[in-house]
């Protein structure tokens, strides 16, 4: 075989140059054979340059054992092979010629290798590479799950204070419920809710009321671990759900919470105020039939603390 059989005739080079396709042909040693226009515009390397050279010495990022292993179906099983920019970003590292506003710095590829026979007995001793740019594709598919991940995130969390909101809550906490039955694990739900709420926001006025309630929001999530689940369940009413915990040790985090929110006031104009929370507890139970029913029970410890003065933590005792 000589490159004669691959000189090409000048409209055949002008078609190859006219190509928004890169055009790569390698021999058995991975030395280039051809190396079109896109090849030459993206890398700033002539094919004077790089023919007859091992295409790695060029480029020392492609790794040499990956891309062999790749291409070794090509020789010997004449099967093509397909390389994508899900997988990997790209094969040559370019530019991608985008606006600087543009996602993406570099270009994405798709690269389609198959096989070329150039010797008299049939036997595959070349590779051709067709490099795609795929990076318009690529950044719109990326923007759009990036899209997609913000709206995920934005439809569990509550607004005002950051927190899980009361769906999204629900929904984890149906899912420790279940776990628990099947673990019969130590979990306890909690339910809080401000005291006299109501007074605060006829004194102060509904801003104030809102900066109290994302006040709290932070004084909860400093005072649970981070496995534990805070949402706000309702206007100033927050639920947790705390794994790992018995009623006992929930009870230690639930009057954590409860003296941290009375060593914390709120400034608002030239207001300082302060407020108590009160907390109900429900431990875990094979006997609790659903989610709910838990949820009810630390409620119901919420109704008694309320009843019994506020300020305070009760565990549901049945
Ligand atoms: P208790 O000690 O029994 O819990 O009394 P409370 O006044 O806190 O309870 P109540 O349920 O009577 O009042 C809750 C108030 O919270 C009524 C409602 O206007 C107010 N509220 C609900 N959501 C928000 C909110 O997002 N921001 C503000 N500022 N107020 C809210
Ligand atoms: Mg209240
Ligand atoms: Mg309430």
């Amino acid at each position: 075989m000589t490159n004669a059989k691959l000189q090409s005739l000048p409209w055949q080079e002008e078609l190859l140059s006219s190509l928004e396709v890169g055009i790569v042909v390698l021999n058995e040693h991975f030395q280039v054979v051809v190396w079109n226009q896109f090849m030459e515009n993206h890398s700033d390397i002539r094919p004077a340059q790089i023919c007859g050279q091992s295409l790695f010495a060029h480029f020392d990022d492609i790794d040499e054992n990956w891309l062999r292993a790749k291409a070794e179906p090509v020789f010997n099983l004449q099967t093509p092979v397909f390389l994508i920019w899900e997988q990997r970003p790209y094969l040559f590292k370019f530019g991608s010629n985008r606006p600087i506003t543009s996602d993406s710095a570099t270009m994405y590829q798709n690269v389609t290798i198959f096989p070329l026979i150039t010797t008299d007995d049939g036997r595959v001793d070349r590779l051709c590479m067709l490099v795609y740019d795929v990076t318009d594709q690529a950044v719109g598919k990326l923007r759009g799950e990036r899209l997609n991940e913000e709206l995920q995130y934005m439809s569990r969390i509550d607004g005002l204070t950051g927190l899980y909101n009361r769906r999204y809550w629900q929904e984890r906490f149906d899912a420790i419920y279940k776990l628990s039955r099947r673990r019969d694990s130590n979990v306890t739900a909690l339910m809080l809710d401000i005291d006299h709420f109501k007074k605060i926001n006829d004194t102060y006025g509904h801003q104030a009321g809102d900066k109290v309630i994302q006040t709290l929001a932070t004084v909860i999530q400093q005072c649970i671990r981070e496995t534990d689940l805070a949402g706000r369940y309702g206007g100033e009413e927050f639920a947790l759900v705390l794994p790992d915990a018995t009623a006992q040790e929930a009870l230690l985090v639930a009057e954590r919470i409860r003296t941290a929110v009375l060593n914390t006031q709120v400034q608002h104009d030239t207001h300082t105020i302060c407020f108590t929370v009160s907390l109900g507890l429900a431990p875990f139970s094979q006997q609790t039939r659903t989610a709910m029913a838990w949820l009810e029970q630390a409620d119901m410890a919420l109704y008694d603390a309320k009843a019994s003065g506020r300020n305070m933590a009760l565990v549901y005792t049945g």
